[in-house]
């Protein structure tokens, strides 16, 4: 099976009836890129900024940012690459970030990632900066983490304005069309994704998180891991929720949580209308086997069905049939 796959690498990603399909990587280390282009990634849907943090006391400055995102696009040889600033808190704390260790009673609903980041600015200008000066050395897109509201939004605008004239100032290079975009992991941000969509570039739906905050199922807790449930009827809803807002909007939309390379999901997902997904770069063949053997038309109907009869018990048999010939 392993070596068939592997045949798969050059072959484009396109659906039966001729959709294109993006397969993305998700990286976490330079390192990963040889793995993501083992694999004929497209490009990088999620690059998790956190490790620059570890296994240290102090902070990295806007120069080291700037040359760990210089060695990705370098690497990545003209590709795109999705740089997600830095989501601390909860199961990523830091040393250097005292704030990132949580105090209250529910870490996961406390000051992390972008929430984090508006409070310390001191942390976020160096990353900001750094992320729109590594856009004059390739295709870079930004993205930001947990965003609930549009207020959050605005800022951030505001601040990469503010940035931008500076760097101006300053004669340093950026891409002035810097696309920026948010991940769309917290349930009222699917609800207002339409919102979202108006202000921003693009939309990444978070299924991890998106699972977590819509099931009130710590995503850390093994002992209600058999609750985190991917295709719960509340998940579909706000995962097609946000897949329309956005395709109104005129907006692209993908997908970086775990269901997006989840083999299982990926005719499910296509029904929904997803057409971008990024992954753990070991699973992208996997999912472009099910692409290439999927009809777009076909999964769109049934999955119209599943969503009409949402309000109806058990889908499961429905949902299972996607994947049976
Ligand atoms: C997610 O929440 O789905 C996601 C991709 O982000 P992370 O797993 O880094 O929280
Ligand atoms: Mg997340």
């Amino acid at each position: 099976h392993r070596i068939r796959l592997r045949q798969l690498v050059g072959q484009p990603s396109v659906t039966r009836d001729g959709v294109a399909v993006s397969l993305m990587a998700n990286l976490e280390l330079p390192s990963d890129i040889a793995l993501a282009q083992a694999n004929g990634a497209c490009g990088v849907g999620l690059y998790r900024t956190e490790f620059l943090y570890m296994n240290r006391r102090d902070l990295p400055d806007e120069e080291e940012h700037l040359a760990s995102y210089a060695e990705m696009i370098v690497g990545l040889g003209g590709i795109p690459i999705t740089i997600r600033t830095l989501d601390l808190g909860v199961d990523k704390r830091v040393d250097s970030v005292p704030a990132s260790s949580p105090a209250g009673s529910n870490p996961a609903l406390g000051l992390r990632a972008i929430r984090l980041c508006l409070k310390e600015p001191d942390l976020f200008r160096p990353q900001l900066r750094a992320i729109l000066r590594a856009s004059a050395l390739g295709p870079v897109r930004l993205m930001l983490p947990l965003v609930s509201n549009i207020q959050e939004v605005e800022t951030v605008i505001a601040l990469i304005r503010e940035l931008k004239a500076q760097l101006e100032n300053e004669g340093l290079k950026f891409d002035p069309m810097l696309p920026v975009g948010a991940m769309i992991e917290v349930p009222a941000a699917a609800l207002i994704a339409r919102t979202i969509a108006r202000r921003l570039d693009f939309l990444s739906i978070g299924t991890n998180d998106l699972i977590q905050y819509t099931l009130a199922i710590d995503r850390l807790d093994d002992s209600v891991n058999d609750l985190f449930d991917p295709t719960h009827p509340a998940i579909l809803r706000l995962i097609h929720m946000t897949i329309v807002a956005a395709r109104e909007m005129n907006r692209p939309v993908s997908m970086c949580g775990e269901m997006a390379g989840d083999p299982r999901f990926t005719r499910l997902l296509l029904g929904l209308g997803l057409r971008e997904f990024s992954m753990h770069p070991g699973a992208i063949l996997d999912v472009k086997e099910h692409v290439l053997q999927a009809d777009t038309h076909d999964l769109n109907r049934r999955c119209t069905h599943i969503l009409s009869r949402i309000d109806e018990a058990d889908l499961g048999d429905l949902i299972d049939q996607l994947n049976t010939p």
